[in-house]
């Protein structure tokens, strides 16, 4: 069998834990491969490695580090191909689906690349008499990011790119599903001229993750994960003295009004709901039907179901994958089983499709007449399931999301500017999309919900995630009689 290593210090490395877990080909249902697991002095030997680089990367210029992400943009754009197959043979994704993650985790090394502009800090001249005051942003040390399962490449890039253009050395813990993607990603970062031991990549489980939280060399963590695996990460990791943002779950509602374009509203509902076979963070899980709207888009989206190609992420025309175990299969059909006896309604039940015989397939599933206090409506079910919630008022739809635990992501359909306006106004969400249903901001905003799906003050990527890796130092000076220039008729240029 196939084992997959560690990258330590510029090299892959083969775990010596002797404690591994299986990684499936969820379209098949077949182990292709054991990721090894860290044990503690593996996870310590790669933090010591980071720390050691952190000595001469801190004092790489920042043109050389630019021209670092540069060429990495480079690589990762010549080997797309390559790495939407490792992503698809690991998690089950569809080409297209592989494709787009990578595009928008492409965004992140490209906002990375104007590293020199975004460690501008501010200058106050004459703050008293021949007294300046300036800061500058400098990076923490060593930082670990802990990722989940659903976009292997993307969430590790909202992560590193920021963290090594800032100056840190990165210790990644990626999910123990898809684990292989971020050891290509190694390579190109060394092809591109990275030092050893600045990018790591540490594969485990929770004793790996238990080490970086509590280890004192590691300054801070980056965690996208479920909500109480964030939960911890947070209370341990800051208990333990460390910068923390921990990115959680989430039920994203999708608020259609009366006047909304139904087909629009439709085709996006079905879009976000099951692209990815609903393991997206962003992904629309409930549908909140304002007044009559909601015997016609109900109608729409059904109609809409049976055209949607279930299949492998071989099959070019596949545009839903398989879920990413076999366990995490029959956990999301567990709800659909529950649903009925609730007292919703199930239109379309996604265990009776068509769907391949091997691998974690279940087909799409749209439930109606669901209400708070159901589980179905309650609980992030993280699978191609569609849930519809009908309401009479605005303000009652508005209620219900502000309500809920979650506030990652929503969503209002309407033509009216003045409803849109207000909904973005008054909800409690983090990302809010106006006729968009996805809406996860550009690398050059940064991403963050609200409630359970985030813990700690720090939104990530874009220049929240500048300001999480480094830390402000404020001078102030004082310059009697500065006489330090010298001739040099070179033309300047950055060294
Ligand atoms: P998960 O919480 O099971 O795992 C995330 C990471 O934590 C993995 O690296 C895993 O190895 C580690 N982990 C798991 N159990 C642990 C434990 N007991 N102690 C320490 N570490 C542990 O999440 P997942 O199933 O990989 O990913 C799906 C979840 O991630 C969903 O809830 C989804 O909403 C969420 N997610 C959130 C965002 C966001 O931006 N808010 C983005 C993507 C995914």
């Amino acid at each position: 069998m196939r084992t997959i290593d560690h990258w330590i210090n510029g090299a892959l490395v083969p775990s010596t834990s002797g404690r591994t877990s299986p990684v499936y080909n969820p379209a098949t249902g077949e182990v292709q491969a054991e990721v090894g697991l860290a044990s503690i002095a593996e996870v310590d030997q790669a933090v010591a490695n980071a720390k050691e680089a952190f000595a001469t990367w801190r004092l790489t210029s920042l043109s050389k580090r630019a021209e670092i992400m540069f060429k990495f943009r480079q690589l990762v754009d010549e080997n797309r191909a390559k790495i939407a197959e490792l992503v698809s043979i690991e998690h089950g994704k569809v080409p297209s689906d592989a494709a787009g993650e990578l595009a928008r985790g492409i965004e992140n090394i490209e906002f990375a690349c104007g590293i020199p502009s975004l460690l501008k800090g501010g200058y106050s001249e004459q703050v008293s008499g021949g007294v300046d005051v300036y800061s500058i942003k400098q990076p923490l040390g060593v930082v670990a990011g802990i990722t989940p399962f659903n976009f292997p490449a993307m969430v590790p890039m909202w992560m590193f790119a920021n963290a090594i253009a800032t100056g840190n050395c990165f210790i990644l813990k990626p999910s123990e599903k898809d684990p292989s993607v971020t050891l290509f990603m190694a390579e190109l970062l060394a092809q591109a001229g990275l030092p050893a031991g600045v990018f790591n990549v540490v594969q485990g489980d929770k004793v790996s993750v238990d080490r970086l939280l509590e280890h004192p060399d590691i300054a801070a963590v980056s965690f996208v994960g479920s909500t109480p695996i964030a939960r911890y990460i947070y209370s341990t990791g800051t208990a333990n003295g460390k910068r923390v943002q921990a990115l959680g779950g989430a039920k994203n509602h999708m608020v259609v009004l009366p006047d909304a374009d139904i087909d629009m509203a439709a085709d996006a509902a079905v879009s976000a709901a099951y692209g990815s076979a609903g393991e997206r963070c962003m992904a629309i899980s409930v549908v909140v039907a304002v007044g009559d709207v909601a015997d016609p888009l109900i109608e729409a989206i059904s109609a809409r179901l049976p055209k949607i190609k279930v299949g492998p992420g071989t099959d070019a025309a596949a545009e839903m994958g398989p879920l990413i175990t076999g366990e995490h299969r029959d956990k999301v059909a567990s709800y659909l089983a529950g649903a009925a006896g609730e007292g919703a309604t199930v239109v379309v039940d996604g265990r009776e499709a068509d769907v391949p015989s091997q691998g974690f397939f279940l087909g799409v599933s749209l439930v109606d007449n669901v209400k708070p206090g159901m589980k179905v409506y309650d609980e992030e079910i993280f699978g191609p399931v569609l849930v519809v919630t009908r309401v009479d008022t605005y303000e009652a739809a508005v209620a219900l999301v502000n309500e809920h635990q979650f506030g990652n992501g929503t969503a209002i359909f309407t033509r009216d500017g003045g409803a849109a306006r207000q909904f973005q106004f008054e909800i409690n969400v983090g990302m809010v999309g106006i006729n968009v249903p996805i809406p996860v901001p550009v690398a050059y905003y940064s991403f963050g919900g609200w409630k359970a799906s985030l813990f700690g003050d720090s939104n990530m990527y874009g220049p929240a995630g500048i300001e999480f890796y480094t830390r402000t130092k404020t001078i102030t000076s004082r310059w009697p009689d500065p006489s330090t220039s010298s001739v040099d008729l070179g033309f300047p240029r950055t060294r």
